[in-house]
């Protein structure tokens, strides 16, 4: 019932083995950059807010070697990355700048050598993944900090980078070449991320501090509603214009420095729409910093709660939920030992969190089956490391 994740050493074994075949030797190094989930926080970032997102167990890999070509050969062995699965493009230089292009995927990684922090050598590489592509766990940002990972090995640098730096090179690679204007969450979680922690990560001072998830009663179930609604596509942007708008008749540079009172006092000025928004933000910044005090108190239940309200104001007021979505946390909700649940991600589909206790997983992932249509997939896990370097069997 619950999907089995490839362990990052079944991974390596198997890129290992892609990389035999095609290149002919053994490589000499291995990396990963995990995945993410946000546990709560949701649409705050663009609003200077905070987000509170974990590392997954779910993982991309790199394999790979130096080679004195000049020229970089990566395959990915990604059956859902478009095709053809294996590209090459020189090193660049200042003369010969590199480009974005096809096939798509090659672009998170031809971004991250554009953006990498010193001199970069020709390289063969195999990637693999456990994170699902394109399934709101952020395959994007492990890829790229795999990548950053990767050249970082074979490219030493002294004194290294440091982890913000890191993740701030790895947005503005997928910022630049994939052309995805993403905010700061999904690098710095898969750069910082510890084992049996959570990150709140002030996204105006880009301060992250870790806090404990770490009690072995207690689970993170990523629930994926295998749906996504494609609506307008406006959506998104539209939402960011009325946070600004919201933030402009507050007199604010942004609802990060707003509070309720204000959003009271004024609110004659606003039009019902844009009202409910500033509200769900408001709210949310406020619900994250409270959602990460519980989690310090290992106060589950009222973390919980926080995470059923968050869920009720994307539902209500951000209106960015869909009747997937509702029915995955109505029925999560109605089962004993479940703390809370909600929507994660930007919404209109992909995946709910859940936070419950061990021993409730199997029975409420049943309940679930029964109250929904659709075929779920269901992930159990726990706070995972940021990137690391891996050993080559
Ligand atoms: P998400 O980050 O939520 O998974 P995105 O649309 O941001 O979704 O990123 C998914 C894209 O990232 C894929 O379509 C593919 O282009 C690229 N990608 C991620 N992982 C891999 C991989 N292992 N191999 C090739 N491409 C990958
Ligand atoms: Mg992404």
């Amino acid at each position: 019932m619950v999907t089995r994740v490839e362990s990052a050493g079944e991974l390596v074994a198997r890129a290992v083995s892609t990389f035999t075949d095609r290149f002919g030797e053994k490589p000499t190094t291995a990396v990963c950059g995990p995945g993410r989930v946000n546990l709560i926080g949701e649409h705050t970032d663009y609003n200077e807010g905070f987000v509170f997102p974990m590392a997954l167990p779910m993982v991309t890999v790199v394999v790979g070697r130096k080679t004195d070509t000049g020229v970089c050969r990566v395959v990915t062995t990604a059956e859902s990355a478009d095709d053809p699965k294996q590209v090459e493009f020189p090193v660049p230089s200042t003369a010969n700048p590199l480009q974005p292009g096809k096939p798509a995927w090659a672009n998170y990684v031809k971004g991250v050598v554009a953006n990498f922090k010193g001199e970069v050598c020709s390289f063969d590489a195999v990637l693999a993944s456990s994170v699902p592509l394109g399934g709101g766990l952020s395959s994007s940002a492990s890829l790229e900090v795999a990548t950053y990972t990767f050249l970082e090995q074979l490219n030493p640098q002294d004194p290294p980078v440091s982890l913000k730096e890191k993740a701030l090179a790895c947005q503005k690679a997928e910022h630049e070449f994939p052309g995805m204007p993403c905010g700061i969450m999904d690098q710095f979680i898969s750069v910082m991320g510890k084992e049996g922690h959570a990150l709140l990560l002030d996204c105006r001072s880009m301060d992250a501090q870790l806090v404990p998830l770490d009690n072995p009663d207690v689970v993170v179930m990523v629930t994926n509603s295998n749906v996504r609604h494609e609506l307008t596509g406006s959506e998104y942007p539209t939402r960011r214009r009325q946070c600004e708008e919201a933030a402009k008749i507050l007199g604010k540079n942004s609802l990060r420095e707003a509070t309720m009172d204000d959003l009271e006092a004024h609110k004659d000025k606003f039009e019902p729409e844009v009202l409910c928004r500033a509200r769900h933000v408001i709210g949310e910044i406020r619900r994250t910093t409270e959602a990460a005090d519980a989690l310090r108190a290992r106060d589950y239940a009222k973390f919980g709660k926080l995470m059923v309200e968050s869920h009720n104001s994307l539902r209500d007021d951000y209106e960015v939920s869909c009747a997937e979505l509702d029915t995955l946390v109505s029925a999560a909700m109605e089962c004993t030992g479940v703390y809370g649940s909600r929507m994660t991600g930007g919404g209109f589909g992909g995946c709910t969190v859940t936070l419950l206790s061990a021993t409730a997983v199997q029975d409420t992932i049943s309940h679930i089956k029964k109250k929904y249509t659709g075929e779920p997939t269901f992930y159990i896990t726990t706070p995972a490391a940021g990137a690391s370097v891996l050993q080559i069997p």
